[in-house]
């Protein structure tokens, strides 16, 4: 093993790219890669040891969750303010397609007069 010096191409999980990506060293701790600085987006960030980082859930489809949790068991949802904030914004977009939609909706037509009924049964004899 060669010592790290600052500038040494290394691989390193970019939370960017979500791959591991070549690095550029831009800080070293005790010998060893403490920041790195992605090639390929030139994001910093601490070294990884190449570990991509725990998944994240994404805060659009956590706010649905606790929106579903809150009208399934009010009592359930945490983070009310967070949670609050998040269900009115997407409900103002909401509001916004619907008026949307029905300006660009065109108006029915008139539905059909009914037809008169065949006399299907005596005349279907052959
Ligand atoms: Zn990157």
């Amino acid at each position: 093993m060669g010592e790290i010096r600052l500038g040494d191409i290394i691989d390193d999980f970019c939370v960017k790219c979500k791959r591991i990506m070549n690095h550029s060293v831009v800080s070293i701790l005790n010998g060893e890669p403490a920041k790195v600085r992605c090639r390929t987006c030139h994001n910093d960030h601490d070294y990884r040891h190449e570990q991509a980082p725990p998944p994240k859930v994404d805060a659009r489809k956590q706010a649905l969750f606790n929106e579903v949790l809150t009208k399934v068991a009010p009592e359930a949802a945490e983070d009310e303010d967070v949670e609050e904030l998040e269900v009115e914004a997407e409900a103002e977009v909401e509001a916004e397609v619907e008026a949307e939609a029905e300006v660009e909706a065109e108006p029915k037509p008139p539905p059909p007069p009914p037809k008169a009924k065949k006399k299907a049964g005596k005349a279907a004899k052959k």
